[in-house]
């Protein structure tokens, strides 16, 4: 058993809370990683703001990490310790129907299907003042060592920098891959991107790579557009500047309507807006931003009759246990950089403060 450090969340709406926790042995098929530095994605403070029914508290939250393997369970044979890895928001298990699909990277092990609020032997390895603690999305980012079934994990170049590399485990490899794996933006296309968080400009700069001629980038902060246009966008807009709806100036703006659009945010109204500023023929829309459990959109289906694509991503679409340490390779031969979505480095003992320059929009 280790004894470390975890940012605990003990109930809905209160600040995360620094403890000493145990984190036990990996048991058969399981890993032990020593997080070396994580991110904060919105998820998490959707986690905090107890938006997911399917989360159990106490839990302790993080799903962004990156770190070194410390010790593995009895069988696994694809990561030994001193590897460096990033664990997996959506595993890879490699055996099941949507493993083997070549159009899906949504495997059956995922959240959606499984819950991940314990290890999948139904028990927990952490504790904290006598209490078991649940794990979130199996991975837990926000303790010091974390314990992940073997197929919730990738191993990596052992050359890659872990404070930098963490961001592949969700936004970076979320918003980039849902340009690149899931619209498949073609070169010389329109996109307009709906929120610039991490995510977002994620997306931004896959639209650059696949080599988009028009990248819209849509936000209500406008604090945002100068990154926004240093990765890549090409203009920029802030709903709040018109009074006419947003799709209404993006058409405008485009002719038609944009090749690609994305929602980054989470909220069903704007969700209906990308999918309206896409062409009514060709035009893809996809969704990325989790909107909070419960909520139900209702749309206009003539929107989709000529043509028109309203799809999901997860995790960027790609198969995590490939995609990710593709990633990581790309970012080391320099094909995009990464370093430039990182605004703030803080220790584990400010992660509220990490959280308030997020709710801030810093
Ligand atoms: P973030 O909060 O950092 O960014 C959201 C941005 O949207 C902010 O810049 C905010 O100013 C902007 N915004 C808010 N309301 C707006 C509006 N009405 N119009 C225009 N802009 C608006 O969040 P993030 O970490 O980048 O995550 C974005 C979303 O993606 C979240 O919902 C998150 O849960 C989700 N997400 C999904 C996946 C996936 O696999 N599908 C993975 C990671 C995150
Ligand atoms: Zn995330
Ligand atoms: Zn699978």
């Amino acid at each position: 058993v280790i004894r470390c450090r975890a940012a605990v969340a003990w109930a809905v709406g209160k600040p995360l809370s620094v403890e000493e926790v145990e984190v036990a042995p990996p048991k058969a098929g399981e890993v032990r990683v020593k997080i070396v530095a994580t991110g904060i994605c919105r998820t998490d403070d959707h986690v905090l703001e107890g938006h997911f029914v399917d989360v159990d508290f106490p839990v302790i939250p993080g799903h962004e990490g990156a770190g070194i393997v410390e010790s593995i369970g009895e069988g696994v044979t694809s990561v030994k310790p001193g590897d460096k890895v990033i664990p997996l928001c959506i595993p890879h298990c490699g055996q099941c129907s949507f493993c083997w699909n070549p159009e899906s990277n949504f495997c059956l092990k995922s959240h959606f299907s499984e819950p991940q609020n314990l290890m999948p032997d139904k028990t927990s390895r952490f504790t904290c003042k006598g209490k078991q603690i649940h794990h979130f999305l199996w991975l837990s980012t926000f303790a010091e060592y974390t314990v992940v079934p073997e197929y919730a994990v990738a191993k990596i170049d052992p050359a890659a920098p872990l404070d930098k590399v963490c961001l592949i485990g969700c936004g970076f490899s979320t918003g980039y891959g849902a340009a690149i794996n899931t619209a498949k933006v073609k070169p010389g296309s329109t996109c307009a991107v709906f929120g610039l968080g991490g995510v977002g400009l994620s997306v931004v700069m896959g639209c650059k790579v696949a080599g988009a001629s028009c990248i819209i980038a849509i936000d209500i902060n406008k604090g945002k557009f100068a990154k926004a246009k240093e990765l890549g966008a090409t203009d920029c807009v802030n709903p709040q500047d018109f009074q006419k709806p947003v799709q209404e100036v993006l058409t405008e703006m485009t002719g038609h309507g944009v090749d690609y659009s994305f929602e980054v945010i989470g909220h069903a109204d704007t969700m209906t807006a990308a999918l309206a500023s896409c062409n009514m023929n060709t035009g893809v829309c996809v969704v990325v931003g989790v909107a909070p459990a419960g909520s139900m959109i209702s749309f206009d289906p003539v929107l989709l009759l000529c043509g028109r694509t309203w799809k999901g991503s997860m995790l960027g679409g790609g198969k995590a246990r490939d995609f990710i340490p593709r990633l990581v390779s790309s970012y080391l031969e320099k094909k995009f950089n990464l370093d430039l979505l990182i605004t703030h480095t803080l220790p584990i003992a400010k992660v509220n403060e990490g959280f308030e320059l997020l709710r801030a929009g810093k």
